[in-house]
């Protein structure tokens, strides 16, 4: 196994995710196979208890594991299904050496960070680094040639020490021709000159050194490319020859970071220091290359209003929005998203108090503006998506644009949450319900359509939802008809997607809100769970939503099907779509 170890100094934020995962993309283009593996060095055990508003979006993986959504950059670019051991955290990595404690595995020995954790984190990346990585559904996994190893956080970190010594001890015992260590670095522009600055460089290295690692390649952020003189300046001080100083500026799309490397000859670097035969050289990117060039060529543009919670922070819905990217270059137009903060909708009314109290200099005024252009965002685009969410803030808003697409044929994709919003609005206004709800929003509410699964733990928050691929299967409409998704799922009648929810469709008001015409045309194996609710065509182009999250499964040159039809009959392509489907 070869090891490529990123770290990143200066600043958190520098794109190291999308620097390695680019890295491992340009690996796999020279016929290389590349896992890789994320090291968090916070205390939580993993990233489920973590609020997006502060860490991003919770990526699921297909095992249930809840990660930082850098593994979620990893499936994508690397095209690779990972596991949650591919996440190793502080917590995780105490967790394991306690409880061995605990069983008397250490017999008597004094237990300590050196060696007992640095041995722990060791062993765990060579055991996970082994686990054959899934390039593909059905496919027969293999073992990598390659492991890239990104550890999160930055050099000089106190929680990240522990993982650094580990990494110092792990290069010789794999060998100097199976290890590789790079760092991610930030090169400023200061002053009236635009000078480019190397000294945060300069400092992040000797960090480095004085730890005992030595960076082959630095990668430098910049927003212009890396000048000659800053390159020699950084090779100089920084002990690696100019070749392997790496200009990282800003390009039109992260998708285009992968050429950019190979136009500088990393996989080149790599092989030669690794010792490793690459099968196919020139590396084979070219449908990459178009995928990221048509990105910029679109002269269409398709609006999708994202309908959210925490539309301020854009990482809480990161997968959402790559889908939708991905869905909107399969189709060819250019994505306009704009993001409509759910509780916005909600018409304000100081009388109710059920309405969140003033906050951060808002006045009724400003409220009542905010609402006014929520909805003129939301009538103005050619799709929506109501994505996942949890908890009660905004769902009356949701709703409320739920009923909106309904009644004025705009397409809608409701993902987990924005599924059982459309299911409550659906009871509300068509099955005598009209105080519908879920019982996550209102415990003892009279019409509950959406319950608490009885199988979920109300006590312990940690890994406790629905979480992970669960199989769904694909119906016909009731009263004859194929449903939208199978065709947007290729004609198959069974589909694996990814789960993380509490709450579910209440199996006992199924059959009255069926027979009032939204038809549960995907449930899982048993019958009994709700999976995907779409309306026939004839009602309206596009009105489909799903309980699991597709967007994780989302790759750029494969969209998910949900969101490829989200985009088809956004831009008026669907009839067409389904019709080829139909005569195929
Ligand atoms: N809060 C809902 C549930 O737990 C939806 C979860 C989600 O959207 N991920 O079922």
């Amino acid at each position: 196994m070869k090891y490529i170890v990123v770290s990143g100094g200066v600043v958190s934020g520098l794109g190291k995710g999308i620097t390695i995962s680019s890295l491992g993309r340009l690996l796999k283009s020279c016929g290389l196979s590349v896992t890789s593996i994320k090291i968090d060095p916070y205390l939580n055990v993993d990233a489920g208890t973590m609020s997006p508003f502060e860490h991003g979006e919770v990526f699921t993986l297909h095992d249930g594991g809840e990660a930082d959504l850098d593994l979620g950059n990893y499936e994508r670019f690397l095209g690779v299904r990972l596991s949650k051991d591919h996440n190793i955290t502080t917590g995780k990595v105490y967790r394991e050496v306690i409880s061995r404690e605990r069983r008397g595995d250490y017999l008597g020995k004094t237990v300590q960070v050196v060696p007992h954790i640095t041995n722990e984190i060791q062993d765990w990346i060579e055991r996970v680094a082994q686990i054959p990585v899934q390039e593909a559904e059905g496919a027969q996994g293999q073992v990598a040639d390659v492991c890239l190893i990104e550890v999160g956080g930055t050099v000089g970190d106190i929680e990240s020490m522990v993982f650094l010594e580990a990494l110092r001890q792990f290069q010789f015992k794999v060998g100097e021709e199976n290890f590789m260590l790079m760092f991610v670095s930030l090169v400023p522009v200061l002053g009236s000159v635009g000078e480019q600055k190397t000294k945060p460089t300069q400092h992040g290295v000797k960090e480095l050194m004085s730890l005992g690692l030595f960076p082959k390649v630095i990668f430098c952020r910049s927003s212009q490319p890396l000048e000659t003189a800053t390159c020699k300046k950084i090779s100089s001080f920084c002990h690696v020859p100019p070749s392997c100083v790496l200009s990282v500026h800003d390009v039109d799309n992260i998708y285009h970071v992968p050429l950019l490397l190979m136009e500088q000859n990393l996989h080149g670097i790599i092989l030669d220091h690794l010792k490793l035969q690459a099968p196919v050289l020139p590396p084979d990117i070219g449908a990459w290359r178009n995928f990221a060039e048509n990105i910029d060529k679109f002269t269409k543009v398709t609006k999708i209003c994202l309908i959210g919670k925490y539309s301020t922070f854009q990482d809480s819905y990161l997968s959402v929005i790559k889908a939708l990217k991905h869905a909107s270059v399969a189709v060819e137009r250019d994505l306009d998203l704009q993001w409509v903060e759910a509780s916005d909708l909600i018409k304000p009314d100081k009388d109710d108090k059920t309405q969140p109290e003033l906050e951060n200099g808002e006045t009724w005024e400003t409220r009542e503006l905010k609402h006014k252009e929520a909805w003129e965002m939301l009538k103005g685009c050619d799709g929506v998506i109501v994505p996942g969410g949890f908890g009660v803030r905004g769902v009356e808003g949701k709703i409320a644009a739920a009923t909106y697409c309904r009644e004025n044929k705009k397409p809608y994709l409701g993902v987990c949450l924005g599924f059982q919003v459309m299911v409550m609005e659906y009871a509300r206004s068509f099955c005598d319900m009209p105080l519908a709800n879920s019982t996550e929003m209102d415990e003892n509410c009279e019409h509950p359509v959406v319950i608490f699964m009885p199988e979920i733990d109300k006590d312990t928050l940690g890994g406790t939802m629905r979480l992970g691929a669960r199989d769904t299967l694909i119906e016909d409409f009731e009263g004859g008809g194929k449903s939208i998704s199978y065709h947007l799922y290729g004609k198959k009648d069974r589909v694996s997607e990814r789960h993380r929810h509490r709450y579910e469709v209440n199996p006992s008001k199924v059959s009255a809100i069926q027979s009032k015409g939204l038809h549960f045309v995907g449930k899982d194996e048993t019958g009994e769970r709700m999976e995907i609710a779409e309306l026939s065509r004839d009602r309206h182009p596009y009105y489909v939503a799903c309980q699991y999250h597709p967007e994780f499964q989302s790759r750029p040159l494969k969209p998910s099907p949900p969101f490829h039809g989200l985009l088809l009959a956004a831009s008026g392509q669907l009839d067409e779509f389904i019709a080829k489907s139909e005569n195929a």
